[in-house]
């Protein structure tokens, strides 16, 4: 009975390398493609002292219905176990109408969400981050899953919710 952690967000925003990131090892399968399906979505996390579960959403096909729909689904299961949403977006591309209908379903859910603003790699993008402000969510977080930066101040946010 650890905490939950869920990490969601539309296809290919970075959320399993942010997993990755914050599991340190490559566990959560990476694509450059969009829905690519795992069976694995727990994992066991630490940070500062405190376990965690950190839930990896994803695994959807896309379906007759649309991959938007689909997201929304998968997300709905997560946040309903979850006790703090990691909502991810690309801070490159801004926000989405599947990013808008994620969040509609995060908002429904009245969970805790703690903004991340993916894809920040250099301190140019710290801008399209900010803008994210607009969204209503508090303070963005940017961070690059990739390559680490950022990671330690949206991991403090997320424990600090907890
Ligand atoms: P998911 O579908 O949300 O789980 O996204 P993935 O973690 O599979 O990543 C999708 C693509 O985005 C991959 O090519 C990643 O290497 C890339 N990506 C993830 N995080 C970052 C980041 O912080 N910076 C950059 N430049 N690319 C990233
Ligand atoms: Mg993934």
């Amino acid at each position: 009975n650890l905490p939950v952690v869920a990490v969601v967000g539309r296809p290919n925003v970075g959320k399993s390398t942010l997993v990755n990131r914050i599991l340190g090892r490559r566990e959560a399968v990476v694509e450059d493609v969009p829905g690519v399906t795992r069976d694995r979505v727990f994992y066991e996390a630490e940070w500062a002292g405190k376990d965690f579960w950190l839930v990896d959403t994803g695994g959807w096909e896309e379906k007759v219905d649309g991959i938007a729909y689909r997201v929304a689904e998968q997300a709905e299961v997560a946040v309903e176990l979850a006790d703090v949403v990691m909502f991810v977006v690309d801070a490159n591309v801004g926000i989405t109408t599947t990013d808008e209908q994620l969040l509609k379903v995060l908002r429904r859910s009245q969970r805790p969400i703690v903004l991340v603003a993916n894809k920040v790699d250099d301190q140019r993008g710290e801008l399209e981050a900010a803008a994210l402000w607009n969204l209503g969510l508090g303070e963005p977080f940017p961070v690059s899953a990739l390559h680490g930066r950022g990671s330690g101040d949206l991991l403090d946010a997320v424990l600090a919710v907890l």
